[in-house]
């Protein structure tokens, strides 16, 4: 069975080559629409909603360059909060556990928080 954080560092991996196959950052917003740093080519992006110019702006804040470091921040917090086995078949975080007698099931919140984002259709079952 695959666990949680498995499961998570696939779809980290997944982001991760999609933003890496994209056209480099940093994109800028333009009336023409959004074009990367050199603006010498076409748009790598554009729109024509009613939001066209917020939209833009969106659009370029969330560049490859802002995935690849969002990517990485969350595998971070991914390896902190592995699980680990204790006393047979229970697993806890040894993050959020504290080794003083507090012992916090995996998968923590933390990485079920990172799981919603990664991994939105995945039944998580009830918050704790
Ligand atoms: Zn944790």
């Amino acid at each position: 069975m695959t666990d949680l954080a498995d499961q998570l560092r696939t779809a980290l991996d997944r982001a991760e080559a999609t933003a890496r196959a994209a056209t480099p950052g940093p994109w800028h917003a333009l009336d023409g629409g959004v074009v990367d740093d050199d603006h010498e080519q076409w748009p790598v992006a554009d729109t024509d909603s009613k939001r066209n110019r917020e939209d833009r702006v969106f659009i370029a804040a969330n560049d490859p360059a802002h995935v690849l470091l969002t990517v990485a921040a969350h595998r971070r917090i991914v390896d902190r909060h592995q699980p680990q086995q204790v006393n047979g078949d229970y697993h806890e975080c040894r993050t959020c556990s504290d080794g003083y007698g507090y012992h916090d099931p995996a998968p923590c919140a933390d990485l079920r928080d990172i799981a919603s984002i990664y991994l939105p259709d995945l039944d998580q079952g009830e918050p704790r």
